[in-house]
């Protein structure tokens, strides 16, 4: 069920508190970019570390890559990106307002009875897999679907928008623009097929083998909305594992598993997670699915595994003329050398802003903590510990009697292992409430005890509870809760 109030007070929480800012916010912002705060950039860096870690040091068999964002522009060629990366958009002619095709009727179905929907949204599912884009058009007015802005129904044809943002490359003048063009890339998968040689020969990897990148990708998104869930500049991790021909099937079964056991590893139910098969498939894909997230906006996409068939090793090695072959050594059934061959693909894609949206919502709690004689809500964000921004937080009762520096010395045991955080100022409550809202796991009390007894309160961030233990087990209590995998 879609839920609008908590997509905005998720929205709101994450600039109060230094997740998430619109970019250029000075400026007013710029559409669809956004920049990560203080605690934000700690988030999006432990997801990231623990999906490459999933990944490279828990598979032998995958290495990693990091290419560079700006690629020969032929490389969008072989891809297909330069004559199939778009969308099918409509404008409303008295607004002038574009939209995609898919998000306009998916919108306007939201608000009918489900029957009427469903037969709706298969209607268009169908158009969009034939390339119909006047039967999409048809489809719009027939069903008076109106703009949000004009309120009219007035619209251009239906047409196809190219997704890659371009640039100029060099200082040289030229008199054909197109001669400097390079694309920011739209997915970070080319900067692993074109090194694919480099890395099986100069890691001598035998096949099947994989090689995982994270970086920046760029889509001029043409309607960008839901924060941080459809962006213009925003990040991936990919893998690209490569396999003999013939054994893709059982390899993307196998990665669809191990996908979803990462899912649920990071300790969300598998009541909110779904598989969305696709039935229009990529030009170069022989299977394709989601793993779909319960979003506030409803189940949507927050990873894509696809059987990528040798389409890319093939069109490299078409384009740029360099053979993209690799010698399997194996012995068949025959007792034969499986020998020379394009090895086919199976990829597993996640967008990290996605998976930070994906965490955030799941983390989200307002709790009506009030009595018959004081309101009092309480926002928590329950983040699993080892991907929290700040793990713990010391906190000295009062400025004076000694109490700081013994919360300094905690800090100093504690600082080489894990990011912590202290702070002298406020009310205890209040310290408490701070760090509930940017999910720190556990709070530590320094008080005059300490002083006598070397005992602290260590208070858990999801039960409230407070428990007495010696000051010099705090660093071993947090780091047992920070082990995954
Ligand atoms: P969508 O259908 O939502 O546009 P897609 O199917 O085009 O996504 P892929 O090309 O498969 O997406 O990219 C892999 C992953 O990259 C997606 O599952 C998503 O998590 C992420 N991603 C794609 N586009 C964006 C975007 N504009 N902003 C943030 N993340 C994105």
């Amino acid at each position: 069920m879609a839920n609008e109030n908590k997509l905005q007070d998720i929205i709101g929480h994450c600039k109060e508190y230094g997740f998430v800012f619109p970019s250029s916010e000075i400026y007013d912002g710029l559409g669809a970019v956004y920049d990560y705060g203080q605690y934000g950039v700690e988030l999006k860096r432990n997801i990231r570390d623990y999906w490459w870690r999933s990944m490279t040091q828990m598979h032998d068999n995958i290495v990693g890559l990091d290419a560079a964002i700006f690629m020969h522009p032929t490389v969008w060629k072989a891809s297909g990106h330069v004559d199939n990366f778009s969308d099918p958009m409509i404008d409303n002619k008295d607004s002038k307002k574009r939209y995609r095709v898919d998000h306009l009727i998916e919108g306007f179905v939201e608000n009918l009875d489900q029957e009427k929907a469903e037969a709706i949204i298969a209607a268009m599912e169908a158009l969009l897999a034939a390339d119909d884009f006047a039967g999409l058009k048809k489809l719009i007015e027939e069903n008076n679907i109106k703009c949000a802005v004009s309120g009219t129904c007035n619209w251009t044809d239906v047409r196809q928008f190219n997704l890659m943002f371009a640039t100029e490359f060099g200082a040289v003048a030229s008199d054909n623009p197109d001669d400097n063009k390079v694309y920011l890339r739209p997915e970070t998968a080319q900067g692993i097929f074109v090194n694919f040689l480099n890395v099986q020969k100069t890691g001598r990897m035998k096949i099947p083998f994989g090689i995982a990148q994270t970086g920046k990708a760029f889509r001029n998104e043409i309607v960008a909305r839901g924060f941080i869930f459809r962006m213009r500049e925003f990040e991936q991790m990919e893998m690209q594992f490569f396999v003999r021909p013939g054994t893709q099937k059982q390899w993307y079964e196998y990665w669809k598993e191990a996908r979803m056991k990462w899912h649920l590893s990071l300790g969300i139910s598998d009541a909110k997670y779904k598989f969305h098969d696709h039935v229009k498939l990529a030009h170069y894909a022989d299977a394709a699915c989601d793993i779909e997230y319960d979003f506030p906006m409803g189940f949507k996409e927050v990873e894509g595994i696809h059987s990528r068939t040798d389409f890319d090793l093939k069109q490299h090695q078409e384009y740029s003329k360099k053979k993209m072959q690799y010698f399997d050594n194996d012995l068949d059934e025959n007792g034969k050398p499986y020998g020379n061959y394009i090895p086919y693909v199976v990829e597993t894609s996640i967008g990290l802003d996605r998976t930070v949206m994906m965490i955030l919502s799941e983390a989200y709690e307002l709790q009506d903590l009030s009595t018959e004689d004081k309101k009092d809500d309480r926002v928590v964000l329950k983040f699993p510990p080892f991907l929290a921004p700040i793990k713990l937080a010391v906190l000295p009762l009062t400025k004076k009697d000694g109490l700081p520096e013994i919360a300094e010395a905690l800090m100093k045991e504690c600082r080489p292992h894990f990011r912590c955080f202290t702070e002298e100022k406020d009310t205890i409550g209040k310290r408490y409430r701070r760090q509930d809202a940017i999910g720190t796991p556990f709070c530590v009390t320094i008080d005059h005890q300490t002083k006598e007894d070397q005992t602290v309160t260590i208070r858990h961030r999801n039960s409230m509870l407070q428990e007495r233990v010696p000051m010099s087990d705090i660093k071993n209590i947090v780091l047992k809760n920070l082990e995954v995998l």
